[in-house]
């Protein structure tokens, strides 16, 4: 399969995420664990940079949100109250002969009675539950099972009173959270699109009623533009607003954001909810505690509305370097190179000494112990520079210095820019200032 112009395949993705240690298979060493994956060296890096960068837009650059670390097992009352309990769960039919499972919406026609796989006879449809059970505690009987959470949301509704007492916050403001979630997903596929075990970025914005709709549209155009900041391709991007049928049990409205993958066309990359009272006031009703806010001007006390922007960080991390992956002719040889912002790119700055030759690995070494404390760098000295130059651009190095002879003699190294391939010759004196003016955004 030919990637459309400028986009690669998903081959090519999960070739390249390996050898050069983005993702690999989870335990691969014994065949690997459907939906669950490791993010190595380079693929931790480009994690953690987009946490970070979400949450200096959400937290840290905003004066009305806060943040939050709740554990991911709960008091299984509290999915009780979320409904996720009785509701978070897809119908699915079991094939008599192959005993494969199927999604009812995957099969060719709803009213479908043949296995597709195997032409087998298939079972009634049945509801099957995505969170996972375990037990907690020495004893495996109903009353100790709990759940590994599917969605981050419930640890900052359960918080709310906690977080409102001790940050004296007043509507509208935000909770945000970082964290594993985990679907017992029936078809994980797509690489890491759709994983058993994921992260997600969840904001749950509380607001008074009655503001809800337009704070909804704020966070809905906030969001888009959070998508534009990483350097995302507009045309890539869209908004599609949930039909009335498909709205969730507690949302009022719901629209997603979605990219255009090579491999699947449109899909979700983020959902932004309207979620209305329903949470804080199941909650409040399941546990006995009320989660209200004083609302001082009415003098009265309300149950918030909640506008949910939530997001995988995977999702994003695969559309990251989709997105900025490129193909290009350089003097007739191809050239493959990672268009990534500069806050994202796991490697900022590569030092490359421009031969093995020991007069100038010494020099080679001390500037990139001069670097290391500021920049995540990477040190090579391994084959020819042209090829080492090829090596960074694939996996996004907005900035190589080259060591070389004349260094030895001027004190100077060259600075190569990943997307102009120019050159410019920086005395080591000043190089640490140059890098920083090339690299604003850390
Ligand atoms: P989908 O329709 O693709 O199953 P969803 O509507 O169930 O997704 P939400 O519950 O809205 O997803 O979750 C919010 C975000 O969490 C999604 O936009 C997505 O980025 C991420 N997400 C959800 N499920 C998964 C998964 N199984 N693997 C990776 N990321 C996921």
């Amino acid at each position: 399969m030919n990637a459309p112009a400028g986009k690669m395949t998903m081959e090519q993705l999960v070739s390249l995420c390996k050898r050069r240690g983005f993702v690999f298979q989870s335990s691969e060493v014994y065949g690997g664990i459907g939906g669950f994956w490791d993010y190595g060296p380079l693929g931790v890096e480009l994690k953690n940079n987009i946490k970070r960068a979400w949450w200096k837009a959400t937290v840290q650059e905003r004066t009305d949100v806060v943040g939050l670390d709740a554990a991911i097992i709960m008091n299984p009352r509290a999915w009780k109250a979320s409904g996720h309990i009785d509701t978070f769960a897809d119908p699915m039919v079991d094939c008599r002969s192959c005993k494969r499972r199927f999604r009812t919406d995957e099969l060719p026609s709803p009213e479908s009675r043949v296995c597709p796989e195997c032409g087998g006879a298939l079972t009634e449809p049945r509801m099957f539950n995505l969170m996972f059970k375990t037990f907690v505690g020495p004893v495996e009987d109903e009353a100790s099972v709990a759940y590994l959470r599917p969605e981050t949301a419930q640890g900052i509704f359960v918080n709310f009173d906690n977080v409102l007492t001790t940050t004296r916050k007043k509507l509208p403001f935000g909770i945000a959270q970082i964290g594993k979630a985990f679907r017992n997903e029936i078809t994980p596929g797509n690489f890491i699109f759709r994983d058993r075990e994921f992260e997600q970025m969840e904001l749950e914005y509380f607001v008074l009623p009655g503001t809800d709709e337009e704070w909804h549209q704020r966070w809905i155009d906030e969001r888009f533009n959070w998508w534009l900041s990483l350097g995302i391709r507009r045309e890539n991007l869209h908004l599609r607003e949930h039909s009335a049928d498909e709205l969730s049990h507690y949302s009022k409205r719901t629209v997603d954001i979605e990219y255009d993958f090579p491999f699947a066309g449109f899909s979700e990359i983020e959902g932004i909810a309207n979620r209305t009272d329903f949470d804080l006031a199941r909650h409040s009703e399941f546990s006995g505690r009320s989660l209200s806010y004083f609302d001082e001007p009415s003098g009265e006390h309300i149950t918030p509305y909640v506008i949910e922007p939530s997001m995988g960080v995977d999702r994003c991390f695969l559309t990251v370097l989709i997105d900025s992956y490129a193909e290009e002719e350089v003097r007739g040889e191809k050239r493959v190179l990672m268009r990534l912002k500069s806050e994202l790119a796991p490697v900022k700055v590569a030092v490359l000494p421009l031969s093995r030759n020991e007069k100038l690995l010494p020099t080679a070494e001390r500037v990139w112990e001069l670097l290391r404390p500021h920049f995540m760098t990477q040190f090579d000295d391994a084959q020819s520079i042209g090829r080492r130059y090829r090596r960074q651009d694939e996996i996004g190095t907005p900035l190589c210095v080259t060591v070389d002879f004349e260094t030895l003699e001027d004190g100077a190294v060259t600075v190569r820019d990943r997307d102009s391939m120019e050159q410019m010759r920086v005395p080591v004196s000043g190089l640490l200032d140059a890098l920083r003016e090339k690299l604003p955004s850390l």
